[in-house]
Order: structure tokens, then sequence, then C-alpha cells
């Protein structure tokens, strides 16, 4: 287990400024998730602390032993990759001891470690079986319990879940939580979900185009997102946005104009921080379970008038989508006071 550190990294593949600056402390048995749009860096930073990658510029350190110039098999890292990686000619036993067998390991260290790590990730049955033999699910499995069977100081996982089905990716994203609680390790895990990046993280770390845009608890970071991008990207469905104008009312106090001439006044106790923005273009962002679908008995509150375009029932909640001006919006509904298309 270690505490990594990356300092000022920066890395160019010939034009290309692909990890921009990049700072970033990763504590001690702490579960971090890099995540972000394709083609932000992610894969190229998990990378680099791999030792596949040459970093251009900065420091990173594990602990306090500085690691750019030590090649991947010297810093004790284990990683995990979407493709799994599996020897298709070894058994899943062969597969799992591979790494300790490479080391020179004792064969009685080695039988006990696969042991273990079978039992762990319950593959205990499939130890005799080949690559070809297994479900994605269970090559997966194998996979990790290759990383794990070497106890090593940090776990890299780079997207491991694409290749499964829904459920399945459900299923293993609730096993690699289970295994990071009883292994207590450091894990640094890309993916481009952010639904599995919001569950497994203690530690999010959202990036955009080569830059860190946002660090925090998973949390923190849905309820106090600092830019409209992380606003936009993290939660789901989508938050909506609707530009507006803020305006003073009659009575000194602030109101927001939207797009269909509706007013909203802004609560007193937001006016005093609000009022440098008035009279400027601006963006309402309202996260879908935010919006409750009503009829003209909410004509006094904050109200929206629209017509249902589209319904889309998941089972426990209602999607419904429409438009303001031209602004398409979406509500998350209760599905037992479900709308119809053409309702207002
Ligand atoms: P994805 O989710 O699609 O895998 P990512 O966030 O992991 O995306 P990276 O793979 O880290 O993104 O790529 C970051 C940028 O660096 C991209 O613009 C990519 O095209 C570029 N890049 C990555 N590897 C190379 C390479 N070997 N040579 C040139 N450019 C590269």
């Amino acid at each position: 287990m270690s505490k990594v550190l990356l300092e000022g990294i920066h890395k160019y593949f010939g034009a290309v400024h692909a990890v921009q600056n990049l700072t970033l402390e990763i504590k001690d048995c702490e579960f971090a998730v890099l995540v972000g749009p394709s083609g932000c860096g992610k894969t190229t930073t998990l990378r680099m602390v791999a030792g596949l990658e040459d970093v251009s510029q900065g420091t990173i350190k594990f602990d306090d032993e500085v690691v750019n110039s030590l090649p991947p098999m010297s810093r004790d890292i284990a990683m995990v990759f979407q493709s799994y990686a599996l020897y298709p000619h070894m058994t899943t036993a062969e597969n799992l001891a591979f790494g300790l067998k490479m080391r020179g390991r004792p064969k009685s260290e080695i039988a006990e470690a696969v042991q273990r790590a079978a039992a762990l990730l319950n593959i205990s049955e499939l130890l005799e079986r080949k690559p070809r033999e297994l479900s994605g699910g269970q090559r997966q499995r194998v996979a990790m319990g290759r990383a794990i069977v070497r106890r090593p100081r940090v776990f890299l996982f780079d997207e491991p879940l694409s290749n499964l089905d829904a459920a399945l990716r459900v299923e293993m994203r609730v096993e690699i939580k289970k295994l990071h609680q009883r292994l207590k390790t450091t894990i640094i895990y890309v993916t481009h979900d952010q639904v599995e990046a919001m569950t497994l993280a203690n530690k999010i770390v959202i990036m955009n185009k080569g830059e860190i845009v946002q660090v925090g608890e998973p949390l923190t970071v849905y309820r106090r997102p600092t830019t409209k991008f992380l606003a936009g990207f993290i939660g789901s469905p989508k938050m909506n946005f609707i530009p507006c104008r803020l305006l003073e009312t009659s009575t000194g106090s602030l109101a927001a104009e939207l797009p269909d001439g509706t007013h909203w006044n802004i609560p007193d106790d937001r006016v005093d921080a609000y009022r440098p923005y008035l009279n400027r273009p601006l963006e309402i962002g309202l996260r879908p379970q935010h919006l409750t679908l009503g009829g003209p008995e909410l004509a006094n509150s904050q109200y929206l008038e629209s017509t249902v375009d589209v319904v889309e029932p998941t089972g426990s909640e209602t999607l419904i989508s429409f438009t303001i001006k031209g602004h398409v919006m979406t509500a998350l509904g209760n599905p037992n006071v479900a709308k119809n298309p053409g309702q207002r």
C-alpha cells in the first residue's frame, strides 16, 4: 500500500498536449477514480503511473520515492485492463500464478496465494479452465485475481468493466468495492462512466481536455460542481440547462426571466449573492429530479408550462421530456402520476 503523488505532470505526444500540469495526491488506501469524456487524458495518466508511458515533465512519487525512471516491473503495481489480457493457453490457476512464478516465489507460497485470491473472487471452481472456457465476467474475475495475488503497492484499473453487459457491470462494481474494503489497498481506477465513478470512488477526479477540473468526494462534487461542465457531466439523468436573465422586481427583489417569459423569484437569502449578475445572460441548471410534475395547481409557485413530448418509464421512475422555447428539458417523475404525450 502506498500513497501516490503526481506533481506538475505534463505529457506530450508530438504536438498533442495530452496531460496538462496535473497535480494530484492519492492517499494510502484511497480509491481514486479518474473520470472524464473520451480523450481527456485519463488513460495516459494511468499509464504514466504504471510506467508504461514516459512522463514529459513533472514527478510521480510512491510514498516519498520518485518512480519516474523505474520500469513497470520495479514499481510494484498491478494493472487490470479492459481487455483482461489473460494468457489463452494457461488455466485460471496458471494465469493467477504467473506473476509470482516470474518473481521466483516458492511453490507453496504461490499455491497459497492462488487459493486465497480464487476464494476471494469466487473462482475456486474455475481453476482448471482456460480463458476460452470462461464467460466475460469470469475472465474479468481472473484478471482481478491475477492482480491481487501479488499484494502490490498500488492497483491500477483501466476501464475494467467496459466489455461486460449492463447487469454484470453492476455486479462486478459491487465486487470491486468489496475487494477494496477487504484488501484496503490504494486503487486508481479509470472510467468514462460517471455512475461507476460516483459509486466506487472515495475520491473522484474529473478531467477534461487534459486537465483536472475538480477533485473531491463524489457527493460534494455532485452537490457543488464548480463549473457547468461538471454540473452536466456528473448526475444521471443529466442536469438541464436553460438560459435566463436576472431582473430587479418592483419590490427590489430579484427574479429570473426564462425564455418563455416566465419569472421565477430568487429566494431572499440569495439576492445579495446574485445581484452582481443583474441583466447579464445566465443559465439555470436544474436537475431532473428537482422538477415536480403537476397541473394548474402549481400556477402560483415556480413553475414552467409545457407540453409533454416523450414519456420514458424505467419502472422505478419515469422520464418526461418537454421543451421550453426550443430548449429540451427532462423531468424525473413518479410513475404513478405519469403523463401522456401531448398533455400540458
Ligand atoms: P478514452 O476514454 O477514449 O480512452 P482517455 O481520456 O483515456 O480517453 P487518452 O487515451 O489518455 O484519453 O488520450 C488523451 C489524448 O492523447 C487524446 O487526444 C489522444 O488522442 C492522445 N493520445 C493518446 N495516446 C497517444 C499516442 N500514443 N500518440 C498520440 N496521441 C495519443
